[in-house]
């Protein structure tokens, strides 16, 4: 979840490290640290809390052209300076992305040994591991190597041996860690904003690859200890990811930013008026979608999609929860996995579920050949950049698109969704610029609790509209289908509750309206979202155009994360980086 930088090249490296770092602040973290080699001895500094803790007492200037460096996000272990990464132990120097399962059996073996440790993580006990290890063979590629059939779980290590000062290794299992190829430098990451002051030129790793950086160069180990040949990629999207170009906060950039994005999923994947190399999901009978977080409530718009569209009966499951429930496994269905970065633990895991059960598989990811990406059978790319901010607004609209398109792709004819599609982008424009989202925020600022109701599609886009808020808010927040209130939750309503109604869903509309007024009874002042022109049951609205069935779902999405914005902001929250979460969901 956190961010790893290692660098080894002609440059001072503290502030090469350090620009790395703060490009994955985004990626949510507790404490930083850093590891450098300075007269072929390890220093290493760590500090809980911000990078700017970290950075306060470093030294740019500093005589040093090797270090590792992370960013935690605690798993195992409060975030304090103790546990806060790099560990070391004897000779070994590690920081560790990622969750070690089975370290505790290992921790009791070592300590059967005469072992200590002074943190709490995992981490440490895969330092003092491998220093172990490598006492016994003095060969860090071998023990590297030993060390990656001892460890059950997920890791990403950049590794410094004392008596190698002048070398840097890494190694990965199911974590992220790109390695950039500059000129005679050479920088590790979990992700590519954190190479890009050094070079576009990257190599991916494979699971269980060992990487060995040296004055001779970089050279890859495959988990023989077979020196391979790895292909470099070219990174040639927008440079300038670490800027907000203006805008307060990146996830207001990025809520800007969807107008353009679905123009440029239009140019790629529409033709006159049908759609072009989209993945044809018509031959399955039934389609299972597996997902986290707003990437589930993604995937339950598509389902409405789908359902209507493509007459493909869908079901929708919690990554997490999909492992440990009764799985069919009907050959004839498709399993699609939604997640923005492609990393997310959970989603990944389901994914290898579904295929050992010979399943067909189709990942919707936005990180070019992440580990989603390319353990799928079938990859959809949502195309919408690099996302900065940790709550999702662009990447989760992308994933709708994409699955409006897999179903309007079933489609003799198309024409309707992609004369619709034509008209979204002026259209979220509008919604964007012409509302005064900032003063209905003021109305609901105060609360402690907002409910947002709706029923079928609506409850459906209200699940994303309550998480938006509370992640970036830290208001208390719950969605809930507005028939099911009045069976237990309606106790919970009186004049001190916020209520959100979502009213876009004309199937279902007199069903809702007639559940909000039976909590503006109980007190309650009432916020609609909603394209019910004559709306009697609201204290304030948004009103939104009533378009058709595939717009009116976007259009209602954008004026939700404005919203939660905008709360968010009169709260002076830490809107890019909220606390406790992380971008990258690596862990299970
Ligand atoms: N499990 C490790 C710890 O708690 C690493 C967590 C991370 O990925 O930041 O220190």
């Amino acid at each position: 979840m956190c961010g790893i930088v290692g660098y080894l090249g002609n440059k001072k490296a503290i502030p090469v490290i350090m620009q790395g770092l703060k490009s994955l602040e985004y990626r949510g973290y507790d404490s930083a640290g850093i590891a450098y080699i300075k007269n072929d001895k390890v220093n290493i500094i760590k500090k809980a809390g911000k990078i700017k803790n970290l950075d306060n007492v470093l030294n740019y200037k500093e005589d040093t052209y090797l270090g590792i460096a992370h960013t935690r996000w605690a798993t195992h272990g409060k975030a304090n300076d103790i546990n806060a990464h790099p560990h070391k132990y004897g000779k070994i120097t590690i920081v560790h992305n990622g969750i070690i399962e089975n370290y505790d059996n290992l921790k009791k073996e070592l300590i059967k040994k005469g072992k200590t440790f002074i943190s709490e993580t995992d981490t440490e006990v895969v330092a003092c591991l491998l220093d172990e290890i490598y006492e016994k063979n003095k060969n860090m590629l071998e023990a590297i190597n030993l060390l990656a059939k001892r460890l059950n779980g997920s890791y990403a290590l950049n590794i410094i041996c004392s008596d190698e000062p002048h070398t840097l290794y890494a190694v990965r299992k199911d974590s992220p860690l790109i390695v950039g190829n500059g000129n005679q430098e050479y920088i590790l990451a979990s992700d590519i904003p954190a190479l890009l002051h050094v070079t576009n030129k990257y190599f991916l790793l494979d699971n269980y690859d060992i990487v060995k950086i040296d004055n001779n160069g970089l050279k890859f180990y495959d988990e023989n200890l077979k020196q391979i040949k790895k292909q470099e990629k070219v990174y040639t999207g927008d440079l300038e990811v670490s800027s907000k170009k203006g805008y307060d906060h990146f996830m207001l950039k990025e809520i800007n930013e969807q107008p353009e994005l679905i123009k440029k999923l239009f140019r790629k994947y529409a033709i006159g008026d049908k759609f072009s190399n989209v993945f044809d999901i018509s031959k399955y009978k039934s389609i299972e979608i597996v997902a986290c977080g707003s990437a589930y409530h993604a995937g339950l718009i598509g389902k409405y999609y789908i359902e209507h569209l493509a007459n493909i009966k869908t079901t929708v499951t919690y990554a997490s929860e999909y492992r440990y429930q009764k799985n069919f496994f009907d050959k004839d269905s498709l399993v699609i996995i939604i997640s923005q970065s492609g990393e997310t633990a959970d989603s990944l895991a389901a994914l290898k579920l579904a295929k050992k059960n010979k399943i067909d598989t189709l990942a919707i990811v936005n990180v070019f050949e992440s580990s989603i990406a390319r353990e799928a059978k079938y990859v959809f790319y949502t195309e919408a950049g690099i996302e900065v901010a940790v709550a999702t607004t662009k990447a989760y609209l992308a994933q709708i698109l994409v699955l409006l398109m897999l179903a309007a792709n079933t489609l003799k004819d198309q024409s309707e969704v992609i004369n619709s599609l034509k008209l979204l982008p002026n259209l979220l424009s509008q919604y964007i610029n012409n509302y005064d989202y900032k003063k209905i925020a003021k109305k609901l600022v105060n609360y402690e609790h907002i409910f947002y109701l709706g029923r079928g599609l609506d409850f459906s886009l209200a699940m994303e509209g309550s998480l938006k808020l509370k992640e970036i808010s830290y208001i208390h927040s719950e969605a809930y289908p507005a028939g099911e209130l009045k069976h237990g939750t309606i106790s919970l309503i009186d004049k001190n509750t916020g209520i959100i109604a979502i009213v876009i869903d004309k199937t279902i509309k007199e069903k809702t309206i007639s559940n909000i007024k039976e909590v503006a009874s109980r007190g309650a002042k009432i916020l609609a979202i909603t394209n019910d022109e004559k709306n009697e049951f609201s204290d304030t609205k948004i009103l939104l155009e009533d378009y058709n069935d595939i717009l009116n779902p976007l259009v209602t999405i954008i004026s939700m994360q404005l919203l939660a914005y905008h709360i968010a902001k009169l709260k002076k929250c830490d809107i890019d980086k909220p606390r406790n979460l992380a971008k990258s969901v690596t862990v299970e």
